[in-house]
């Protein structure tokens, strides 16, 4: 297909000072949980990006210097020569695809606690770290020498990124986590000498790092200075006025501005607090204020968005990380006039937990990322099998998606079945709670691509059993029938049923999303899961009018969403619609009035009345199917049944993301037959080879 002339404009080539970038892609750089300990991965995902059309691709934070580091998580390292080799193979990656390297360098000062190196950290004063960390140590205020110090090491990490051989070179103050922003803000920044003061004072490092960069580069690469444009802490930091100022003085400094707004939160707020394009109004007018290019991310999905983005002269770049995380080869998508086969990013922030666990990135839409070296997974291109089968998948979800469409692509029969009206499983329900409408992406990308695949059948409204299985003569069968929420209280708390009073109605997720509502008006809901679920319901409920109060024994509310970023959003918007929260308390015990909740640290209990309970606990697979054909492995032979498999929450309930991950991860493995082949890992001192052939699935007798 052709290209919209429409999107014209998104493919015109735009010089970054000295280097020309092909088109107005750009990945912005982005965490990953891979960094310096997963080179080879992060290479890899790096080059599939490239690979996908992006005209910029950058490297996540990569900490200069052992004066700050950002232990445990996981970022880039450039802190002597010994560093620059795992550089040279992203930026070889990158450049294999015809791509520009780009390099964030940090010095991350009062934001790193430096639990790895031990060397006390730095800043403008003598402050607490800032609230990203609460470790109980303080940074130390920069002295003259310490400034030149840090002058210095960024000046040799410039001269070793020039060695590894990246295009641009970032000069980064934003997201409130480098030294370069904390002297810049008033609120970290109460120095009395040239450093502090006036704004020319507090930016005066800043000017020195870019200028010195400059200098170092000597036109071999390009100067991008990303700043955070406003603190959106009001009088106490900098804000608009400031920056329009700033931009006066060394707008012209830098070959390329990257503008973001605020912290990392709020440059990656959720679907559920925030829509593409919602930092447009605080970029807008800042291109005026410069002759620099200017790029601004938005969780940009929308080519028409991306459009007018730069023929409103907001941006001249459209800035994605997400976006290209959930879709590497967006940019190739829109060039080739296949909008409906991008891969939407749903706003999860699923990735963004990959770096607050220290653990490598995973995307609930793509599930090759993360995934492209250790296991040899591409978002777009899928190894043909070497023995087309017949393979069954039962279950619509997230997980029987994936399976059907990963089994179809590779060459399989596949046959997708679902009990219910609709494909889409959970996503199908729970994209219909609040602020969740765009996780329906996930169903509507898989189907899309179903539809147009001719090796697929799907059928509604179909419930098979082992027998229906059995007679059918499929070779491989995956089982992604999914969870049920449990109503019996047992989840991380109570490892056994609690007891509860017929007289009081205990509803579970499902109950709610199926549209059940209690007689009553006071709804108490226990969450003992953690994570997005607890906290929507309760939004959901006090919407409709009830009186909603949310026990859990965290001390705060789907404490699990810190990793994605959220939890204090969630929190304030769960108190804002008068919910009450009752943190440190667990639900002991139903009666005829209502509950018995007890405190989690002193055990001492006291009455909750209420009309109905919502336990939002923990799930039990759907697996009877998947027993019962196990039960009958005798038969399996006859039936011509090689392989069978719970898949996704039907396996194991867990996020979206998972289920997507593990529905690939049956289709991939469909020929070993082992769900446990080793991936390739980097950082082992033996060799590190391919992993070995994996025997032929009609060489193996049938296992259950
Ligand atoms: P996952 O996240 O693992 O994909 P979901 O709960 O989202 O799990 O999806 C499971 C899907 O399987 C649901 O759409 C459900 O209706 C369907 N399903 C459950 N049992 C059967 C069955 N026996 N036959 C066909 N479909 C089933
Ligand atoms: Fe988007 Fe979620 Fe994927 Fe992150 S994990 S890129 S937010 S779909």
């Amino acid at each position: 297909m052709a290209r919209d002339p429409r999107y014209d404009v998104l493919f015109e080539p735009v010089a970054i000072g000295p280097v020309v970038a092909r088109n107005r892609f750009y990945q912005v750089p982005h965490c990953n949980g891979m960094g310096h300990r997963d080179p080879s991965a992060l290479a890899a995902m790096r080059a599939v990006k490239a690979e996908g059309g992006w005209a910029v691709v950058s490297t996540e934070e990569v900490e200069i210097h052992p004066s700050s580091e950002l232990t445990p998580y996981v970022e880039g390292r450039l802190w002597d020569d010994a560093d620059i080799p795992a550089h040279a193979l992203v930026v070889e990656g990158i450049h294999r695809h015809g791509a520009l390297a780009a390099i964030e360098l940090v010095h991350s000062g009062m934001s790193a606690p430096n639990y790895h190196t031990r060397i006390p950290p730095m800043g403008p004063g003598h402050r607490a770290l800032t609230r990203g960390s609460d470790a109980p140590i303080q940074a130390r205020a920069m002295t003259a020498g310490d400034i030149a110090d840090l002058r210095t090491w960024h000046r040799a990490a410039v001269t070793r990124s020039l060695e590894a051989g990246y295009d641009i070179v970032y000069v980064y103050a934003g997201h409130s986590l480098t030294t370069l922003q904390h002297f810049l803000s008033p609120r970290h920044n109460r120095r009395t000498d040239a450093y502090g003061g006036s704004l020319e004072n507090r930016a005066r490092l800043l000017r020195e790092v870019l200028e010195d960069t400059i200098e170092v580069v000597d036109g071999r690469a390009a100067v991008a200075c990303r700043l955070a444009v406003d603190e959106l802490v009001g009088s106490e930091g900098y804000g608009r006025a400031d920056i329009e100022e700033l931009l006066g003085m060394i707008g012209e400094l830098p070959d390329l501005w990257d503008f973001m707004v605020g912290e990392w939160d709020d440059d990656s707020v959720t679907s559920r607090f925030g829509a593409e394009a919602g930092q447009e109004g605080h970029v807008l007018g800042l291109k005026r204020l410069t002759t620099k290019p200017v790029v601004g991310v938005g969780r940009f999905t929308s080519p028409d968005t991306m459009a007018r983005m730069v023929r409103q002269g907001v941006l001249d770049f459209i800035g994605a990380a997400r976006p290209s995380i959930a879709d590497p080869f967006l940019p190739t998508k829109i060039e080739e006039g296949r909008i409906d086969e991008i891969r939407e990013c749903i706003g999860c922030n699923i990735c963004v937990s990959g770096d607050f666990t220290s653990s490598p990135i995973r995307c609930t839409q793509n599930p090759a990322m993360g995934e492209e070296w250790r296991r040899g997974w591409h978002p777009e291109r899928y190894s043909a099998s070497r023995r087309p089968a017949r393979v069954l998948v039962v279950g619509g979800g997230p997980a029987g998606l994936e399976a059907a469409m990963v089994a179809a692509k590779r060459g399989h029969e596949v046959s997708l079945v679902e009990a219910t009206r609709q494909l889409g499983g959970r996503v199908a329900r729970e994209s219909r709670l609040p602020g969740l409408a765009e996780w329906i992406r996930v169903r509507d990308y898989r189907v899309g691509q179903l539809d147009g695949l001719s090796n697929t059948s799907s059928y509604l409204e179909s419930t098979l059993d082992a027998d229906d299985i059995l007679g059918y003569g499929f070779e491989h069968v995956a089982v992604a029938t999914g969870a049920t929420w449990r109503g019996d209280g047992v989840g991380r708390w109570h490892t056994r049923p609690i007891s509860l009073d017929r007289a009081l109605p205990v509803l579970t997720p499902d109950d709610v999303l199926a549209g059940a509502r209690p007689e009553g008006q006071s709804i108490v809901i226990f969450d003992d899961d953690h994570y997005y679920l607890g906290g929507v319901l309760a939004e959901l409920l006090v919407g409709e009018g009830f009186a909603v109060a949310l026990v859990t024994p965290m001390t705060d509310v789907s404490t699990w969403t810190h990793n994605t970023m959220e939890q204090h959003r969630i929190q304030a918007r769960l108190l804002e619609l008068g919910i009450a929260i009752r943190t440190s308390e667990v639900v002991v015990r139903g009666t005829a009035d209502g509950l018995v909740v007890a405190n989690t640290y002193t055990g001492r209990e006291a009455p909750l009345g209420c009309d109905a309970a919502v336990f939002v606990t923990s799930r039990r697979p759907e697996e009877q199917l998947a027993l019962d054909l196990a039960e009958r492995s005798g038969e399996w032979a006859d039936a011509g049944l090689l392989s069978m498999r719970t898949v996704g929450d039907a396996h194991a309930p867990g996020t979206i993301a998972s289920a997507v991950w593990d529905g690939r991860r049956f289709a991939e493995d469909l020929e070993s037959g082992s769900e446990w082949a080793l991936f390739r890992r980097d950082g082992v001192l033996t060799a590190i080879d391919p992993p070995q052939p994996r025997p032929d699935p009609g060489d193996r007798p049938p296992t259950p």
